[in-house]
């Protein structure tokens, strides 16, 4: 345990490990095959390359990924991890090369495209050389309910078999589906493996659901607004990403494009510009990105609803890999729900297979219409479960929504829904309310209703919208298949008799972002570097790492040292370099000034400027000595989200009164379970008490690690 602390330290300069890390890296050295399934941008390629480092021999990483191996070598490198790769880019006297230094023990890290692994050639060379560790990246690839299968995937268990010892096996994917789980299983011929699941938030992922925007114009704004910020737009079709790729640049936004449309070339160009910060943007089919680890995507905007929620969630991903604040919007549009149908109905032929696509589809319309808390929408879809309602961090939660009581119009799409004896689809609902006067309502006579025309004053886009609300907040259901039928759910009733009130949020206000001026230098420094040692510039330093040298400016090596993201290696290379720029600085800005601009500059910009986020208030109330039930009843929240509220705040790093969370008994119970099975909450959930409630579990892990951050001396 020592041990892969102490490299994770040395090699990628973090302190601690992320959640499941360390469990998956043991696992590894016990020599068990291991099935971890991480969300992306999780981390799990430290959970293969520290094993890779400790074990014997090499470990072979299988990666589908070839236009990203040289990054990802480049990477370890950089870092000082002896790693290459072999493909089909390099020609075959190069790749003999690297294999006779394979053999001469000069690597510990091989990463290989699927294709090879066939190759007779290659089962030769790799026959007299020792394989302590397959690791298996975008496992998922070999399953055909994934979104990505590759038949090369097929091939690496024979491949496995072949070889003179067997290696232990690591699987690794962010896709969740218990099909995808037991094809990985199977068909890499896993032998009794262990199956770690981590918890699928990324705190640091702001999302928001923007309904009825001008797509073209809110993109153009929001890009203008982070022209200084990377990030991703992904679109449906490749005719959309052309003209949106056209106005960007058009309006003086440099922008690149990327979609299975253009030439290979074309395409590594493109991805090539976005990764070295060429340009800020990409606007780009969902063909791009896979494993793109490219740390400092700030925002990622969809453009159109996916068709369903695993690849949205893998899209939306793709930001804040650094653990930096990114914000991940959703633009949805009514004509997105016929596009997903559209391409579901073309693409998947067998009629099982489309009704799974459709109802998954459906779940991610819900997505798009949810007033409740989006972050706990997305956990609970991941099966997490989640006894909060306010995450206070998404859309749903944070933006300045007015609250409006639509009891009355629910009352009324409730009973044309009941008058149309639950037998029609949501087109015709509408219709009947808007009171549409065509061949197909009158020769169904649906004009002699009780309810035709009652919102006759409406768009008929507005009523479509309300009801996709009511079937996402389960006032209504959808029956499965190509022709979905809305029905009432148990809650209508309650609404429909007058017990029940139904309430709608509406946005009203957006929120700026900030900006930091030695943040800026520094960064200005890397590009430079990078451009020098001709590699993308987040393989020198992540954004975080700038945001904490300009927060903390450290002036020496030894404090340097202390910083997320700086390893030995890297100390040595870059350090004199930002040494320079940072006391240039705190040179020219007398020391209270830096701090105090660094300081802003770290602040989450989710939040508007002229309103105390919720948490704070409660741990305003909280250090005034209020108890919990008080400000709950005091700020009309849950005992639960008060909790939680006190929850983040300790995670930011402020104190909280921790007896006020934890009853004293509990804590032990809880810490001796986490000794034993490590900090997943489900996993402790389950092996403790009932009657120790999540939060508690939540508290103490919190503490500790709290506690284990405080021994850092910045
Ligand atoms: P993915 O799970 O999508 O493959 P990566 O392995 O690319 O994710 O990791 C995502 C980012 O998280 C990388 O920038 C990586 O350096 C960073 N990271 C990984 N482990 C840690 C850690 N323990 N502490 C801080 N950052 C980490
Ligand atoms: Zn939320």
């Amino acid at each position: 345990m020592e041990t892969t602390q102490a490299l994770l330290k040395q090699y990628y300069g973090y302190d601690e490990f992320r959640p499941g890390q360390e469990q998956i890296i043991d696992s590894l050295l016990q020599g068990k095959d291991t099935v971890a399934i991480m969300p992306t941008g999780a981390g799990k390629s430290v959970c293969f390359q520290i094993p890779a480092l400790l074990l014997p021999g090499v470990t072979l990483v299988i990666s589908p990924l070839i236009s990203l191996m040289k990054d990802q070598v480049d990477g370890l490198t950089d870092q000082g991890v002896p790693a290459t790769y072999i493909n089909s880019t390099l020609a075959n006297s190069e790749i003999d090369r690297r294999l006779s230094l394979v053999r001469d023990g000069r690597y510990k890290l091989v990463y290989i495209a699927p294709e090879r692994l066939n190759a007779e050639w290659f089962k030769t060379a790799m026959g007299d050389i020792t394989i302590s560790m397959v690791a298996v990246d975008e496992a998922h690839c070999v399953s055909q309910w994934g979104h990505d299968f590759r038949p090369s995937y097929r091939g690496i268990s024979s491949f496995i078999t072949g070889l003179p010892q067997r290696p232990v096996i690591g699987a690794f994917t962010a896709t969740a589906t218990p099909e995808v789980k037991q094809d990985i299983v199977a068909l890499l011929s896993l032998r009794r493996p262990e199956v770690y699941v981590t918890g699928f938030d990324r705190p640091n992922l702001f999302f928001r659901v923007l309904r009825g925007e001008d797509k073209p114009r809110f993109v153009a704004n929001y890009v203008k607004q982070n022209v200084n910020q990377s990030g991703i737009i992904y679109v449906a079709t490749r005719k959309e990403v052309d003209g949106l790729w056209e106005l960007l640049n058009s309006q003086g936004l440099p922008a690149g494009r990327y979609h299975a449309g253009l030439s290979d070339e074309e395409r590594a160009v493109q991805q090539e510009k976005f990764l070295y910060d060429d340009v800020r943007v990409m606007v780009a089919t969902n063909a791009f990105g896979m494993g793109i680890d490219k740390s400092n995507v700030r925002y990622v905007v969809h453009y159109n609803m996916p068709k369903n929620m695993e690849g949205y969630y893998q899209e939306a991903g793709r930001g804040g890999r650094d653990g930096e604040l990114s914000e991940c919007i959703l633009l949805f549009g009514a004509q997105d729900i016929l596009l997903q149908k559209y391409m579901i109905e073309k693409s998947v032929e067998n009629p099982d297979r489309q009704n799974y696509e459709l109802s998954r589809l459906q779940e991610m319309i819900d997505y798009c219409h949810t007033p409740e808390c989006l972050r706990y929408y997305i956990l609970r879809y991941f099966g997490e479960q989640i006894d909060d309602d306010e995450c206070g961090q998404c859309g749903n939660c944070c933006d300045d929504y007015e609250k409006i009581d639509i009891t009355v119009d629910a009352q009324k799409v409730l009973s044309c829904v009941y008058r149309l004896q639950e037998r029609f689809g949501v087109t015709i609902v509408a219709d009947v309310l808007k009171g549409s006067n065509n061949q197909r309502i009158r020769q169904l006579g649906l004009d002699k209703l009780s309810t035709y025309g009652l919102f006759n004053d409406r768009p008929l886009a507005d009523i479509k919208i309300l009801i996709q609300r009511l079937i996402a907040t389960q006032y209504l259901q959808l029956t499965g298949g190509h022709y979905p039928v809305v029905q009432l759910s148990p809650r209508a009733l309650p609404v429909l008799k007058g017990q029940l009130q139904v309430w709608q949020k509406t946005f009203t206000k957006r929120t700026p972002a900030a900006d930091d001026g030695l943040f800026e230098q520094l960064r200005q420094l890397r590009k430079q570097i990078a451009n020098r040692e001709n590699v993308p510039p987040y393989i020198i330093f992540s954004d975080l790492t700038l945001k904490e040298l300009s927060k903390f400016c450290p002036v020496d090596k030894e404090t340097l040292r202390n910083i997320k993201g700086v390893g030995e290696v890297k100390l040595q290379k870059y350090g004199d370099e930002f040494l320079a720029v940072i006391n240039q600085y705190v040179a020219e800005h007398p020391p209270a000034k830096a701090g105090e601009e660094a300081v802003t500059a770290t602040k989450p910009a989710n939040k508007t400027a002229d309103k105390t986020p919720s948490h704070l208030v409660t741990l305003q109330l909280h250090q005034q000595g209020i108890t919990m039930a008080d400000i709950a009843q005091q700020r009309e929240l849950t005992a639960t989200t008060v909790q939680s509220h006190l929850l983040r705040c300790a995670d930011e790093g402020h104190t909280i009164d921790w007896d006020q969370l934890i009853p004293p008994e509990a804590e032990q119970l809880v810490l001796a379970k986490i000794k034993e099975l490590g900090t997943s909450l489900k996993l402790l959930k389950q092996a403790l008490p009932d009657e120790i409630e999540y939060n508690v579990i939540k508290a103490v892990v919190s503490k500790h690690a709290q506690a284990a951050r405080k021994k850092l001396k910045y």
